[in-house]
This record gives structure tokens, sequence and C-alpha cells, in this order.
């Protein structure tokens, strides 16, 4: 009886919308590293700009660069170091940063090719 709730529309944690057909997207079905990728829903081509995964890659080198002086390294093999972790770290940060930062505006891909 009465209107039914929708639980899931309560649900605030992460807010990734379609621009096109505003259905929710799914953070493992949405590319955060700027490439295209379809809409599960309207099929239509979607990216993420690529000024919000540039933050996630310079924050990525800063944490790998603070690990590494923290654990005493210094000169070169801090400098090897932390390219060396930055590529994990970068994996390893995004699912708690995407939950921290304001979600990113996915945007219509412009239409070529
Ligand atoms: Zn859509």
């Amino acid at each position: 009886m009465g209107g039914s709730p929708h639980p899931r529309s309560l649900m605030r944690k992460l807010l990734l919308k379609c621009p096109a057909c505003e259905s929710v997207l799914k953070e493992t079905a949405v590319n955060f590293s700027g490439r295209r990728f379809r809409c599960p829903t309207c099929n239509e081509q979607l990216y993420v700009p690529r000024s919000y995964s540039a933050r996630f890659v310079v924050s990525a080198l800063f944490i790998s660069g603070l690990l590494c002086s923290a654990v005493g390294l210094r000169g070169i093999a801090l400098y090897i170091a932390t390219i060396a972790l930055w590529v994990p770290i970068l994996f390893f940060e995004l699912v708690p940063l995407v939950r921290v930062l304001p979600p990113p505006k996915i945007k219509l891909s412009p239409p070529g090719t």
C-alpha cells in the first residue's frame, strides 16, 4: 500500500550518472583513465575528463614519494623507488579516493570516427 520506498535512491555513497539517460553507473563500469566507455543502459559513448584523473596521478606520485622518504630512501634510490611505487599506489588509491573526492563529471564523448 502507498508508495514503496526505494532504498537504492537513499544511498548516496557514490553517484555516477550517465549524462544521456541519467541512469546510475557502477564505479566498475566507469573508466577513470580518460578512455571512452559505453553506458551499459543506453550504450552512449562517455568519458571522464582528463583533468579529473590527473588528480589521482599527481596525488599518487606525492604519496609514493612520501612513503619512500619515510622508509629512509635518499637520492637516486628515492627517485627510482618513487617511480616504481607510483603505479601500484595509483591503482590502490583509486578506490578510496573516488569515494572521498567529488564524483567526476561524466561527459558525452564528442562525435568522431
Ligand atoms: Zn546512459
